[in-house]
């Protein structure tokens, strides 16, 4: 008697739900949750699948189709990660497919990995010290094989009765300034041959270890409260000033983690932050950590996913230091997983779906293994800080900065005064310069800090006021100088920069306000004799770019790096005392209910690179709104009192933490057309919440890649479990797919949008 046994499938679709196949029986034994297999999906797309569950009741469904092959030998899925996919679909309202799509590397079913071979050369078989004298004796009269063979000695580290060592062939040749023909004479006579062996495609610096710093009081008290806290919660809130040396403490608990055997996740929001940071972790704890960054290859991301997947304690990552999409990897035994600048809107991912929030997906993967959280910040999200006012996080906080030094000074500097005296120099106030002379006078380093690249955001006729904007978007053309274009930064679309304007004819088209791009080319004119840089998406699209500026910085080759937010948290650079903000308006004026928070934190980080060794650092804020609230907190790195400003905002006006939000957007290339569908939503949606619903209108950018757009906008309250608010949500959704026409639509659910 034969069992019917079926295998539900994650394929990589926006269909919600699982697929079902029936595992035939020659290949009963191999299907197990997690293996890759081919199936057939509709009339002849064939899909790699990850089997979910295997069971053994028949689907309602005839002629269930067969699995056609197993593309794994062994499950690449661990069950911790089919859960944690399984959560983020829910709480995300997407398909796991879609999660499927986000986590894994294209090549990761390993049909199509290869290990790299390369040859090496060793002993042909095991020789006695007498027998190999005898041999390097014989050759004296061929030098050049014998010169070969005591090099390959050398190399090895050959010593009486060890293993025999490989070594890379390539090596052996430049030691030993030989030949192939040579190491080829010496296969010959059975000495030596040559080997393919498999090498690993991640340059592995050298292992050496610095045993780790030694904790400050400060530290050590700060220290053993997060360890303390950790026996009764599972999450706890580092809240550190800027070098208060947070990432030490992190050091620390990574190294308790690894006595117990355990493996650690280190998050950062940003690529650019790894850079630095992996130095750090190698320098004490070597091999055993690794990266992970949408820069790899295919084939590094599936080597790194293998090192993580083996326990191996030679090769195996314990440690990986990654952005959002680590959350992915296939983790089989986490202790501890550490959110650093947890604040940051990097961590959302806007789209394609899954648009999940890594932050808190690791929360969940950390509760899966049964691990601890610690999330750190200098200037913590309203959210995870009012959930440690309540409790429901741990809360540590730590105040100094490492070695006493003072946090940074803050001038805020008056660009509109400065404008009406005539006192500005090109962008810069008199405050800036005065305090970028005095640096570069003592040989100090300098960061201007400003949040948009190119060269100005838009380009305008002096005559009548008409500005380019995008062929496909509701958006101005920014003007990059270096390459002589307007650029669309929603679309990518490219033109010539106009050299008449194109409404009037008129000669007088002229760039208005400024990205990092004029700031680089007017500081270079104000200090000629001054290193300058500029660090932002357009100077980082090479895989070690971000490297080779930031080690440029470091060894005082540039005196000025200018930069977005890139540069602006995170770095440790010793020399750094100045830090600029070339404009504070364009942050605190964003229409968002976060802005206020957002250009508190960006500005308390960006302040934060300055003066983190030896002394007191300076910080010139460019401003024309000196009395701001949130400039005059900055002033005083008053974060207790931004929070507390902002959470009585947003309870007054509910918005997150203190309701959930639930954004939908709509998009449509015909503007009636998307009105009229939004309007039918809005008004299904009113139905059932009411006032909840905000909207349907149109966001700040209106068309994007000649698609028009609308959001509703639905708050939920926090007291009830969000999955009954979610699910009218999607059937609202559902009911307006049905309606004629609705096919020519796109809509994105977004859960806590960023
Ligand atoms: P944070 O992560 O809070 O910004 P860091 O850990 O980067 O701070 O520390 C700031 C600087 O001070 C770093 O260069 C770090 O190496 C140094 N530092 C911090 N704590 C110690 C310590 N206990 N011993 C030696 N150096 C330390
Ligand atoms: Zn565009
Ligand atoms: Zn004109």
């Amino acid at each position: 008697m034969t069992i019917p046994r079926f295998a539900d499938i994650i394929l990589p679709l926006a269909v919600k739900g699982r697929f079902t196949y029936r595992i035939p029986y020659d290949i009963l034994e191999t299907v197990k949750p997690g293996v890759i297999v081919k199936v057939q999906f509709g009339r002849k797309n064939l899909y790699s699948g990850i089997v979910s569950n295997i069971h053994d009741n028949s689907p309602a469904l005839k002629n269930v189709k067969s699995i056609l092959e197993v593309l794994t030998a062994v499950p690449i899925i661990n069950d911790k990660q089919l859960k944690l996919w399984l959560w983020i679909s829910e709480y995300y309202l997407c398909s796991e497919g879609e999660v499927m799509k986000a986590a894994l590397p294209s090549e990761i079913s390993l049909k199509n990995y290869r290990p790299r071979l390369e040859t090496f050369i060793e002993l042909a078989r095991k020789f006695s010290d007498d027998e190999l004298n005898v041999i390097l004796d014989k050759l004296t009269k061929a030098p050049r094989q014998q010169d070969v063979l005591s090099t390959y000695i050398r190399l090895s580290g050959y010593t009486y009765g060890s293993e025999i060592m490989p070594i890379r062939k390539s090596l052996l040749l430049s030691e030993a300034h030989s030949s192939p023909n040579i190491i080829e004479a010496l296969a010959g006579k059975g000495i030596l041959s040559d080997v393919s062996l498999a090498v690993s495609r991640l340059t592995e610096s050298d292992s050496y270890k610095e045993s780790i710093k030694e904790l400050s009081e400060a530290q050590s008290i700060t220290y053993r409260s997060i360890t303390s806290q950790f026996m009764e919660k599972d999450i706890v809130l580092l809240h550190g000033v800027t070098s208060s040396g947070k990432t030490e403490i992190y050091i620390h608990l990574i190294e308790e983690q690894l006595k117990k055997g355990k493996q650690v996740l280190y998050m950062l929001p940003e690529i650019a932050l790894t850079t630095q940071i992996i130095l750090r972790l190698k320098k004490h704890f070597g091999a055993v950590t690794g990266v992970y960054h949408s820069r790899f290859s295919d084939a590094e991301k599936v080597e790194i996913w293998k090192r993580v997947a083996d326990n191996d304690p030679v090769i195996g990552y314990r440690i990986i230091l990654g952005v959002r999409s680590s959350v992915f990897l296939p983790f089989s035994n986490l202790g501890l997983i550490i959110v650093d600048e947890e604040h940051d809107g990097s961590y959302k991912q806007h789209d394609p779906a899954p648009r999940y929030h890594a932050r808190d997906s690791a929360i969940m993967l950390a509760a899966l293994h049964k691990a601890k959280t610690i999330l750190g910040s200098a200037s913590p999200s309203v959210e995870s800080y009012n959930n440690a006012v309540n409790g429901k996080y741990g809360l540590t906080e730590l105040k100094e900065r490492f070695g006493l030094i003072k946090l940074p000074a803050i001038v805020i500097a008056n660009t509109r005064e400065a404008y009406r005296k005539k006192l500005m120099v090109s962008h810069f106030t008199p405050e800036l310069l005065q305090a970028i002379d005095e640096a570069l006078g003592k040989d100090e380093q300098i960061i201007l800090f400003q949040n948009r690249r190119g060269f100005s955001p838009y380009i305008e006729c002096s005559e009548c006021g008409w500005i380019p904007v995008c062929i496909q978007c509701a958006v101005n053309l920014t003007y990059h100088k270096g390459i002589s274009k307007l650029l669309c930064h929603y679309c990518g679309y490219t033109t010539d920069v106009p050299s008449k304007c194109g409404n009037c004819h008129s000669g007088g088209v002229v760039t208005r306000g400024f990205g990092t791009e004029k700031i680089e080319d007017e500081i270079k004119i104000v200090f000629p004799a001054a290193r300058v840089a500029r660090m932002d998406q357009d100077t980082t699209r090479n895989k070690n770019s971000f490297n080779k500026i930031i080690r440029a910085f470091e060894e005082s080759r540039i005196d000025i790096l200018i930069g977005t937010q890139m540069i602006s948290k995170g770095l440790d650079f010793e020399n750094l005392t100045v830090v600029g903000v070339l404009n504070a308006d364009n942050l605190l004026n964003y229409p968002d209910f976060r802005s206020h928070e957002r250009s508190f934190q960006l500005m308390e980080q960006v302040s934060g690179r300055a003066g983190r060794r030896q002394k007191q650092g300076k910080v010139v804020i460019q401003t024309s709104d000196p009395a701001n609230k949130i400039i005059r907190l900055v002033l005083r790195h008053d974060y207790v009192s931004m929070f507390r400003m902002q959470a009585e905002e947003r309870i007054t006006f509910n918005y997150p933490p203190f309701c959930r939000m639930v954004k939908i957007s709509i998009r449509h290339k015909e503007r009636t057309l998307l009105n009229y569908y939004s309007d039918i939503l809005g008004r299904d949606l009113k139905e059932i919440f009411g006032k909840r619903v905000l909207g349907p209108e149109a966001p700040v950018i209106s068309q994007v890649q000649l698609w028009y757009i609308k959001t509703i906008l639905i708050k939920i309250e926090r007291e009830k479990p969000p999955a009954k608010a979610k699910q009218l949500i999607v059937e609202a959704i559902e009911r307006l797919e049905k309606e004629k026409g609705a096919s020519s639509l796109k809509i994105a659910i977004d859960v806590d949008p960023y």
